[in-house]
């Protein structure tokens, strides 16, 4: 049941909402975490955590437990058909877990819940936040079936449409039309390509995404013109036949999963609003190309978790400025570096040798590949 007053009331159970909770529950303090969903999804959405990530999730306990579930990739691999044209390489990071850790964004979520239960915490279910009054002193959240909480603190973790953003009046601002296309699926393939690797085929009809997922199957990601409503196998067999390996094809046996999404490139116009603080998709959404969506997420959540225990403990709110302040610039590198990886495959044939070279040189020189390799890895500057 839900509780009349609470210090912190988090919106939405999925990595960002959780990574948040579990982050105050380590300091000690008790968050009321809502989700109007009756239970979590299934579904393995984003299927990568990086080492960047993982060093963050370290400090709340989550990092081993994840890494245990998961599949660890040395390498991401830019390639053109057959043809590789970029390596970096993950296992010299500066990191306890020098590689990108392949896992299904359910055993995430389930591992950060596992967690939250044993520092003594729940999601409550389902409750969807309808209502939110602000006031100098905090906000009375309303609830579909009429329940009320007064909240000192909202975290708005309620996803790309999420309801505490708009309900504190705070823009999300983009373009008018539909956005990115995009096709994903977890499938089982026939392949000769290497499975301690993540490869991104850069086609001339757009990108796709190949990584191993723990147990055998592969995920599949492309940017498509126009997704089919229902994915089926033939349609991965054509974009695999189309982008991906040209001497040894591979062939789709199974799908297991498929999906399709659009997306814009939007970030919030602030990341506070008074007692209102964004975290995660409520607070940015990008293409998936390099996997950085839910990991920049995640690491909003440890940082926002840490700031408020901060201010709960009788620091100055100040701190939740910061906190604002500093992600937000984040985001915006985090939507760039997304839009530059989709423009590598937007080159208009014409330029295409010359990128091939420019990329080879690139992957034929060390510290660029260590730079890349920090970057996609999402490390940050510390104290951010
Ligand atoms: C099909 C699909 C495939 C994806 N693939 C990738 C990928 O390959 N790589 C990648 O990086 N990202 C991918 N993403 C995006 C990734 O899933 C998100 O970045 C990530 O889930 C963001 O986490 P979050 O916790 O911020 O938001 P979400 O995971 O969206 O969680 C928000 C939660 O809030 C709850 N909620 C919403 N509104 C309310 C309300 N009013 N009241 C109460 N609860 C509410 C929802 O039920 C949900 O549980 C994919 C997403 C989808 C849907």
């Amino acid at each position: 049941m839900l509780p009349e007053r609470t210090d912190v009331l988090v919106v939405g159970a999925g990595p960002t909402g959780l990574a948040a909770a579990v982050t105050l529950a380590g300091h000690g303090m008790t968050a009321t975490v809502v989700d109007r969903l009756p239970t979590p999804p299934l579904t393995s959405r984003a299927a990568v955590v990086h080492a960047g990530t993982l060093e963050v999730l370290d400090r709340i306990g989550v990092a081993a437990p994840l890494a245990a579930r998961g599949l660890p990739s040395t390498r991401f691999t830019v390639r053109d058909r057959d043809r590789v044209l970029l390596t970096v390489p993950f296992d010299r990071l500066p990191s306890r877990y020098p590689y990108a850790l392949l896992v299904s964004q359910a055993e995430t979520e389930a591992v950060l819940a596992d967690r939250l239960t044993g520092l003594g915490g729940r999601v409550l279910r389902p409750y969807e936040l309808t209502g939110l009054d602000l006031d100098g002193a905090g906000a009375t959240a309303t609830f579909a079936g009429g329940e009320t909480v007064r909240a000192r603190w909202v975290v708005g973790a309620d996803g790309m449409r999420s309801r505490v953003r708009e309900l504190a009046g705070i823009g999300f601002g983009g373009p008018a039309d539909p956005g990115e296309s995009f096709l994903l699926a977890d499938l089982r393939v026939d392949s000769a390509l290497p499975r301690d690797q993540v490869n991104l085929f850069l086609a001339r009809q757009g990108p796709l995404v190949w990584a191993p997922l723990p147990g055998g199957p592969v995920r599949l990601v492309a940017a498509v013109d126009d997704a089919p409503r229902e994915p089926e196998a033939r349609h991965f067999q054509a974009l695999l036949d189309e982008r991906g390996p040209a001497r040894r094809p591979d062939r789709v046996t199974d799908v297991l999963w498929s999906s399709r999404f659009r997306i814009h490139h939007r970030i919030a116009s602030s990341y506070r609003s008074g007692p209102v603080l964004l975290a995660g998709d409520a607070a940015h959404v990008h293409s998936p190309a390099g996997g950085q969506g839910m990991n920049l997420g995640l690491r909003d959540a440890v940082a926002l978790g840490d700031a408020l225990a901060a201010v709960l403990a009788g620091g100055p709110d100040t701190l939740l400025d910061a906190y604002a302040a500093a992600r937000r610039p984040l985001a915006e590198e985090v939507l760039g570096f997304a839009a530059g990886l989709t423009r590598l495959t937007a080159v208009p044939p014409a330029a295409r040798p010359l990128r091939d070279l420019v990329l080879r040189a690139a992957s034929g020189l060390a510290p660029v590949r260590r730079r890349l390799a920090v970057r996609l890895a999402g490390f940050e500057p510390t104290g951010r």
